[in-house]
């Protein structure tokens, strides 16, 4: 009997979600081709993702259910072993000039959420992607034009990938001198390519797309804490550290090198005032989150990662339906970017990996079954990544502000009893 023609799936998008979903295809068989816009993650001199150095994630059951159903046994036995438990959060403040600390927990049960580092959970997943004889990887192509009708797609191929993105996000990805096109075609197209996906931009023409998107008035700036003199952490590395400031807050995730990778979430106009007068930082530090400069973080350090780190901002992103006929998908941020504040964008975009390969499972192989099984996809994700989207932007008020005051303690207490 001939050989089956193998179905060509291409992933746009080699973050945790692209990678994670080139996994699932190639272990059914399919014939897998990832097209990432930048270099290789694993190589040093590749510049991050939106972010200056790496950045740490809060990992929870949603994203490890779905790594662990990736059919690969060791896969996620060695992400956790680089992950840190966190059993709570804990508050800091001061009260009379004393510094204070509040542990709450995540669960009467002793469940916990982890940190992890992206770039980490990011270059495990590529490793096991290159090991796979029906995967490519291929780097430096950017996605410039689709037609999911015909299966068709360009990529321009890019010799330089310096462009910072995390210095705009909003302007389209530096584009290259140098870039020549390629044209592929395919079966199925998933696209994993983010917030600002150029997948999602042509879907746009085929399918009728509701499309909303907002940015908060938030932007975030990442600072870090450095070990010990005697090489520990300087906080507990069992909490997610919290300085609540009523309508901003500041954040410390803690990392396997004993350092705390930590946020700061201000609305725009703050970060103005503090631009102007790039004295009055320690001050403002020192009112609003005691207890970090000098004893956490050097004076010096938070002025200079406070001024070379970039000032980001936070985008939120519904859209729907989230596929094409039989050839096209978007998932993870593509699909429904969210606001940080619930821990839970990466965790979501894993998860849309596991759903939509059971029901693409559910279903026979041709393009009939996996148009069915995306439409199926589609009507059920879509409430369930906006209900997601939405718990995440209240969350921010519970973080910044709720955290803090007696009434949510009163109401905790009574909902615990
Ligand atoms: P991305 O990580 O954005 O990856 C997309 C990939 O596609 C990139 O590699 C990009 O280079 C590539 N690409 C883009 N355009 C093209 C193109 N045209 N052609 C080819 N390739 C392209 N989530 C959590 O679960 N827990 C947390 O605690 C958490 N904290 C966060 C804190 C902050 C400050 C921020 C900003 C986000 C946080 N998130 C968190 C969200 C999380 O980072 C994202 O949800 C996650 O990275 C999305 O993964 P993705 O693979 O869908 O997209």
């Amino acid at each position: 009997m001939a050989d089956e023609k193998k179905t060509k799936v291409v992933v746009v998008g080699a973050g945790p979600v692209g990678a994670l979903a080139a996994l699932y295809a190639a272990g059914r068989g399919h014939e897998v081709e990832v097209y990432e816009l930048r270099g290789d993650l694993r190589d040093p001199s590749t510049v991050p993702l939106n972010f200056t150095k790496s950045i740490n994630l809060a990992l929870s059951e949603r994203g490890i259910n779905s790594m662990r159903n990736a059919g690969k046994p060791g896969l996620i036995d060695a992400v956790l072993g680089e992950t840190i438990p966190m059993h709570g959060r804990m508050i800091h403040g001061s009260k009379g000039g004393e510094l204070y600390e509040e542990s709450q927990n995540y669960d009467i049960h002793g469940r916990f959420i982890r940190a992890v580092d992206r770039a980490g959970l990011n270059k495990r997943l590529l490793d096991e992607l290159d090991n796979m004889p029906n995967v490519k990887l291929i780097f430096n192509h950017k996605l410039v034009g689709a037609d999911y009708r015909r299966k068709k797609a360009w990529f321009e191929k890019r010799r330089d990938t310096r462009t910072d993105h995390a210095q705009n996000p909003t302007q389209e990805e530096g584009s290259s001198k140098d870039a020549s096109e390629i044209e592929i075609s395919f079966d199925f197209m998933i696209g994993a390519d983010g917030a600002h996906s150029a997948v999602r931009y042509h879907l746009m023409k085929f399918s009728r797309m509701q499309y909303m998107q907002e940015y908060i008035d938030t932007l975030w700036c990442e600072f870090q804490i450095s070990p010990s003199s005697t090489d520990d952490f300087k906080i507990s590395p069992s909490h997610l550290h919290i300085w609540p400031g009523g309508d901003f807050m500041f954040i410390a995730i803690p990392s396997l090198d004993k350092s705390f990778t930590c946020t700061l979430f201000m609305p725009a106009s703050h970060f103005e005032r503090l631009d102007a007068d790039p004295e009055s930082i320690i001050a403002f530090f020192n009112q609003n989150f005691p207890g970090v400069a000098d004893r956490l973080i050097s004076a010096s350090d938070l002025r200079k990662q406070y001024g070379e780190n970039p000032h980001l901002p936070l985008i939120s992103i519904k859209c729907t339906p989230y596929h094409f006929d039989s050839s096209c998908v978007i998932l993870g941020d593509a699909a429904h970017a969210m606001v940080p504040f619930y821990g839970q964008g990466m965790n979501a975009g894993l998860e849309d990996v596991r759903v939509l390969f059971e029901f693409l499972d559910s279903h026979d192989s041709t393009p009939a079954g996996r148009a069915a099984a995306l439409k199926e996809y589609t009507a059920q994700r879509t409430p369930d990544a906006a209900a997601i989207n939405d718990l995440a932007l209240r969350n921010y008020q519970e973080m910044r502000s709720d955290v803090k005051s007696p009434l949510y303690r009163l109401r905790k207490y009574v909902e615990e009893k």
